[in-house]
């Protein structure tokens, strides 16, 4: 058993379709792969329908755009009632907040001497329910600009460079509870990677299970073998569910591959077992895994 839980589509800034990424996923040999576009479930239905195809099991979710002491921290949501409406708008939020971000950062850009409009990004970008600064990168990249996204991260996009412009990102400990009210749960993504700067203590992580978080994704690429150690030791001491994923963009995130990073089909199982009893204990309808 094969299980990937963190992959992108172009529905936010993954450089595939949800049906080519599904495909991707059969080819590479998964089982089990979770969709989660950034601030998103518009990929879900589409996915939905090549996983029906081709006898692939399909966990929908998202990954959500959070704020904790003063950090970004991106939060997995599996299996969410899509439709309960503070989460719609808790998304929608985050997802005004991406947009009107855009026109800001080409303003930036033009200000660095670079012909850029928003018509450019349009282009390479399609037309995402989530806007990113990915979809900028290209954008760049296809102008000859730069050579790929990381460089443009590296001289424009990322903080501290000169086109970097914030954006809001939604309280975390809401979010943890609005997902379980819809039905779903919650594990911090990356929880050590390198856009966290300083991190998450353990006593971070046990306030955040108290307060209804369900795991914590620790084989991810921006992890050392250390770091998983001690985030598996974190999660085990305080009863959290571990996950490991690829987060895979397609060609948009370099040694991402689908598959790289799997979950052990038991971590698995316990996710979608609390994501029941989440679903029942709210009232919601339930957001099955799609099983062949
Ligand atoms: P945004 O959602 O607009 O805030 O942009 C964050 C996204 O950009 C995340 O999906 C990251 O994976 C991606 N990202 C951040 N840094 C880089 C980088 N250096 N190269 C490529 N992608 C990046
Ligand atoms: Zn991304
Ligand atoms: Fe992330
Ligand atoms: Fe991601």
């Amino acid at each position: 058993m094969r299980i990937d839980l963190h992959t992108h589509s172009r529905a936010s800034d993954g450089t595939q379709t949800p049906e080519e990424l599904i495909r991707a996923a059969a080819a590479a040999g998964l089982d089990v792969v979770a969709l989660t576009d950034h601030d998103t479930s518009e990929g879900w239905a589409e996915a939905a329908g090549t996983a029906r195809e081709l006898g692939i099991t399909l966990v929908r979710g998202m990954e959500i755009s959070t704020r904790h002491n003063h950090q970004g921290v991106h939060l997995l949501g599996y299996l969410p009632d899509p439709t309960y409406p503070p989460l719609v708008e808790g998304l929608q939020r985050i997802l005004d907040g991406r947009n009107s971000r855009v026109p800001a950062v080409i303003e930036r850009l033009r200000g660095c001497g670079i012909d850029i409009s928003k018509a450019d990004v349009d282009r390479v970008a399609g037309d995402p329910a989530a806007t990113g600064r990915p979809h900028i990168a290209d954008a760049l990249v296809d102008l000859g600009v730069v050579r790929d996204r990381d460089e443009a991260f590296a001289r424009y996009l990322s903080p501290g460079r000169p086109a970097y412009v914030d954006r809001y990102a939604a309280p975390l400990v809401d979010m943890i509870r609005v997902v379980g009210e819809a039905g779903g749960v919650t594990v911090i993504a990356h929880a050590w990677g390198r856009h966290a700067p300083t991190g998450m203590t353990a006593d971070d992580i046990a306030a955040l299970a108290q307060a209804g978080l369900s795991g914590l994704e620790v084989d991810h690429q921006d992890h050392d073998t250390r770091s998983r150690k001690e985030l598996a030791g974190i999660a085990d001491d305080l009863g959290l569910v571990k996950t490991g994923s690829s987060d895979y963009h397609g060609t948009g995130k370099k040694n991402h591959e689908l598959g790289c990073n799997t979950t052990a089909p038991d971590q698995f199982e316990r996710l979608v077992d609390l994501a029941d009893a989440a679903a029942v204990a709210s009232g919601r309808p339930v957001t099955d895994v799609l099983r062949p």
